[in-house]
């Protein structure tokens, strides 16, 4: 059996084009993680993945019970496990409003915070139990986040803000009643995904503190770039859409085009020499970097203060935890 990656959100955007890059070497199994079925086929398709290359599974992070469904029918089909990849996530920066997941949270942070994080602790047994024998020389597991949490950035530094807080919001079940915001204030779809975002590099070091030295399972993140033209921004004006990729091709530097981002979060996958953990990996697009540590193109970034802390991590696995088991 091939060494197998399971990519969430793989129908679009950059997971799909990991997908694609991961397929494309021969190396890999691809198992698409989506909630839209069809739509990952045809995206599949039109890439010209090779058939036989990649299974598409459902999962749709919104729903608790379709991630224990999706690892269930994963369990059954008896493919090993080398590296997961958490990387779908919705962005509502124009909402007025709070949506919320079918168990009630927050759709921002309870699709691309906590339905992932229940995937990856139902999964964590499997990656410990890789045969290691796959490209990276060790089983991985990847969670994408974003420059919002490096302030050592500008972008990083544009408000809304990523804040957790003291987590009040998310204690209370994130579910409206007392609030739908992690830090308790008032509801900003931008700052929603922003700190949902947060929660994925806090969620990534955590599993590095916790559990790297007893399961052998290298953990990271990533920043692949500024992708302007993904489906994440559908949600954004159109005028936004319109100007957001020229302003990060020739203003900011910061544009990478879906198939680099891709091969991008392949490299994280898959290349031995990635094989530190509980790093944060970005790329230079202008090579200018001199305070880094490079590892074949790739960066060991700084995190800013919030993704740092510790103590605010360990605080946001256990309130997530007890969200998963409501008693
Ligand atoms: P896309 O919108 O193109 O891809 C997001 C993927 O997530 C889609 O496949 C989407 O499925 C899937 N998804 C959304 N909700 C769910 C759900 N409930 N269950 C299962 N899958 C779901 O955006 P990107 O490719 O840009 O985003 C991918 C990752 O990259 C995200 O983690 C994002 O935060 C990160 N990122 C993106 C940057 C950018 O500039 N674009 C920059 C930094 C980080 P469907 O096709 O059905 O909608």
């Amino acid at each position: 059996q091939k060494p197998t990656a399971i990519i969430t959100g793989a129908s679009s955007g950059l997971g799909l084009n990991a997908a694609n890059a991961l397929a494309q070497s021969g190396d890999w199994h691809v198992i698409m993680a989506c909630r839209d079925f069809a739509k990952a086929e045809r995206a599949a398709q039109k890439l010209g993945m090779p058939k036989g290359s990649y299974t598409v599974m459902h999962l749709d992070l919104a729903s608790l019970e379709s991630v224990r469904q999706f690892v269930q029918n994963f369990k059954n089909s008896g493919r090993r496990l080398d590296a997961l990849v958490a990387n779908a996530a919705v962005y509502l920066p124009t909402a007025k409003e709070p949506t919320f997941t079918a168990d009630g949270f927050e759709l921002s942070v309870g699709t691309n915070h906590l339905g992932h994080f229940l995937l990856v602790n139902l999964l964590l047994e499997d990656l410990k139990n890789s045969p290691k024998n796959n490209p990276a020389g060790a089983p991985r597991c990847i969670i994408v986040g974003s420059i919002t949490g490096n302030t050592n950035t500008l972008a990083g530094n544009v408000p809304p803000k990523a804040d957790l807080g003291d987590l009040r919001g998310l204690t209370t079940g994130l579910d409206g009643r007392n609030s739908s915001m992690i830090n308790g204030g008032e509801f900003d779809g931008a700052k929603a995904y922003k700190d949902s975002k947060v929660c994925n590099m806090l969620t990534m070091r955590q599993l590095h503190q916790r559990f790297h030295d007893s399961t052998g399972v290298t953990f990271a993140s990533l920043y692949p770039g500024c992708i302007a033209e993904t489906g994440l921004f559908r949600n954004h004006i159109g005028l936004f859409r319109t100007l957001f990729p020229p302003f990060q091709k020739f203003i900011t530097k910061g544009y990478v085009s879906e198939a680099e981002a891709g091969r991008r979060l392949a490299q994280v996958v898959s290349d031995p020499s990635l094989n530190k953990s509980g790093v944060y990996w970005s790329w230079d697009n202008d090579k200018s970097s001199l305070w880094f540590d490079s590892v074949d193109g790739a960066l060991e970034n700084r995190v800013s203060e919030e993704v740092s802390d510790d103590k605010k991590g360990s605080k946001l696995w256990d309130v997530s935890v007890k969200l998963h088991n409501p008693t």
